[in-house]
């Protein structure tokens, strides 16, 4: 498969955000919003077969020195659980989310690369724009889907069928740039029941694509306060995420 990287960081955007992670970024996107901040993954990348992946996440996850079998000849094992429940062992890393560009343009190899990180024990995220069909990942994964609002360069994108893929360990991401993003994420949420649908349902202030330099929240095309507002107001089921790494590293860091 085509990857752009694959590194260790802090998950920052989902209700996993603040958990050490291994992420895989797949090159490509069929998608061009318009406050995208990883357009460098749209091209080159270099060409990994799946087991190099494999090996390079048990690599950064410190698996190569635990999972081994020990004195009672049984391989040390990770719930299925979600969130901090996940952590079972003291040293292994063992959240991985596969993200882009865009995953599922490569769906033939990356579904069974999800496959193997699961059977290994992983708890795997999937970050995915919501555009492609999602019915062939595998149902323990955690999906993250995008739902565009009008104002992101890809509105209408989201595929509708995809809410049938969705369960109740799934989220369903808004990143809101104005007031009419807001008026949309709060009517497709109520429309579809996505509160008693899935896991959560976060909505993110869009920020700058070209942010670089100061870490705080004057490079978010909406002030998180004023949406915070709106969403109280509202009384909204949803959560209000801010891309946490945006404030812990530089905005234009990649790799972070
Ligand atoms: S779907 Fe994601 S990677 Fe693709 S253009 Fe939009 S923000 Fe960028």
């Amino acid at each position: 498969m085509q990857i752009t990287e694959i590194y260790k960081s802090l998950q920052g955007e989902s209700s996993w955000a603040g958990l050490p992670c291994i992420f895989v970024r797949l090159t490509a996107c069929n998608l061009r919003c318009t406050w995208c901040d990883s357009e460098y993954t749209f091209t080159g990348g270099v060409r990994m077969p799946l087991e190099q992946v494999e090996a390079e996440v048990r690599r950064l996850s410190g698996a190569s020195r635990h999972c081994t079998r020990d004195s009672s000849g049984l391989e040390p094992t990770r719930n299925d659980a979600i969130h901090e429940e996940t952590w079972n062992t003291q040293e292994l890393l063992p959240l991985v989310e596969i993200t882009g560009g865009e995953p599922m343009l490569q769906e033939r190899e990356v579904v069974p690369l999800m496959q193997r990180l699961l059977a290994s024990g992983y708890t795997v995220l999937l970050e995915t724009s919501g555009e492609r069909p999602l019915a062939n990942v595998p149902p323990a994964v955690v999906k993250i889907v995008d739902v565009k609002c009008p104002h992101s360069g890809a509105a209408d994108s989201f595929r509708m069928e995809n809410l049938q893929a969705l369960g109740p360990r799934d989220e369903v991401k808004f990143v809101v740039s104005d007031r009419t993003d807001y008026e949309f994420a709060r009517e497709f949420l109520g429309r579809h029941g996505l509160a008693g649908r899935v896991h959560s349902v976060i909505l993110s202030p869009a920020f700058r694509k070209d942010a670089n330099g100061a870490r705080d929240a004057s490079h978010c095309l909406l002030d998180p306060r004023e949406l915070a507002d709106w969403m109280l107001e509202d009384a909204l089921p949803a959560r209000l995420g801010l891309q946490i790494h945006k404030f812990i590293w530089d905005p234009a860091l990649k790799g972070v």
